[in-house]
């Protein structure tokens, strides 16, 4: 697909109706979406026929583009239910509707949680927890894997790290390469989170882009932000093939399908998890 008619495609894809300010919502506008899929498409060969995952999928612009350009599997995952609806309502609008599965998962939860990279400048990060395997991290968690991992993660202007737990998130989900999208203010240190800390084959800028951030919280004194942004591509280290037969692949197609529900069974499990959560923070003082 050409890229004008893939931006004109985008045009429509409802954004964040009520974007909520601690989650960093801010939708790619379609104009940007097309420029990094069809780099990733034409450039790289990471789209058609791929997986592809969407980190923090909001209301889908960068998942519905990807399955457009062609990409096979497309997962689209975010902690939100109310932005994974609307992402819902974005792809039947299309006919025939596209098939994007779609998953809520607290993606910095999970980093934090079951990996083994350290946050610096942590506050947090000596705490102990009594669910760990006494480094503070386990290690049993099977990542959701595809080719391609594309995302507009958080900036870790709300929450400090949120940035990089994705990237390192992302990184563990990817096969291929990842894009992520970054402050240009930041591109020093993401080169050296990506390639030090995180174990990057490689990580390079293959886009710069002017972002407009529009006033949507009220907390900018300007209507219009303007924010320089880079896009990366990085290659994760380690290329876990699947071959559709071994063990590796089992266990992810069971994860899936743990994961995978409708979004009915979301929400239920949303209230779920904050019941857990409140209950959690009543026995115990730590914070992870
Ligand atoms: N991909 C969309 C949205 C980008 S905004 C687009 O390009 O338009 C960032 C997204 O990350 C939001 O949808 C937000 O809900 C999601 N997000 C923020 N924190 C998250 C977390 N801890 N786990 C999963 N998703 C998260």
């Amino acid at each position: 697909m050409k890229p004008k008619r893939l931006e004109s495609e985008l045009q429509d894809v409802g954004t964040f109706s009520h974007p909520k300010q601690n989650l960093e919502q801010y939708a790619t506008t379609p104009a940007l979406a097309t420029k990094v899929l069809h780099l990733a498409a034409v450039e790289f060969g990471d789209i058609e026929d791929k997986s592809v995952i969407d980190l923090g999928v909001g209301t889908g612009v960068l998942a519905i583009g990807a399955k457009l350009m062609g990409a096979g599997h497309v997962l689209g995952l975010d902690v939100d239910v109310d932005a994974l609806s609307e992402c819902k309502e974005n792809l039947e609008m299309y006919e025939p509707e596209l098939e994007v599965e779609l998953v809520l998962m607290d993606v910095i939860e999970l980093i934090r949680r079951y990996d083994d990279y350290d946050e610096e400048e942590s506050d947090e990060s000596d705490e102990s927890d009594d669910n760990n395997n006494g480094d503070g991290k386990r290690k049993d968690y099977v990542w959701p894997k595809a080719d391609t991992v594309v995302t507009n993660p958080p900036f870790g202007t709300r929450r400090k790290g949120a940035d990089v737990a994705f990237l390192a998130a992302a990184m563990k989900m990817a096969d291929t390469a990842v894009y992520s999208f970054h402050k240009t203010s930041t591109r020093e240190y993401i080169q050296k989170v990506a390639t030090k800390k995180l174990g990057a084959k490689s990580a390079k800028v293959v886009a710069e882009m002017k972002y407009g951030l529009k006033n949507q919280y009220g907390h900018h004194r300007k209507d219009e932000v303007e924010v320089f942004v880079d896009v990366w591509r990085i290659q994760p280290t380690c290329k876990m093939k699947r071959d559709g037969n071994n063990d590796e692949d089992e266990i992810f197609e069971q994860n899936l399908r743990e994961l995978a529900a409708n979004i009915e069974e979301l929400q239920l499990s949303a209230r779920e998890r904050k019941d857990k959560h409140r209950s959690k923070n009543s026995n115990k003082n730590e914070e992870y």
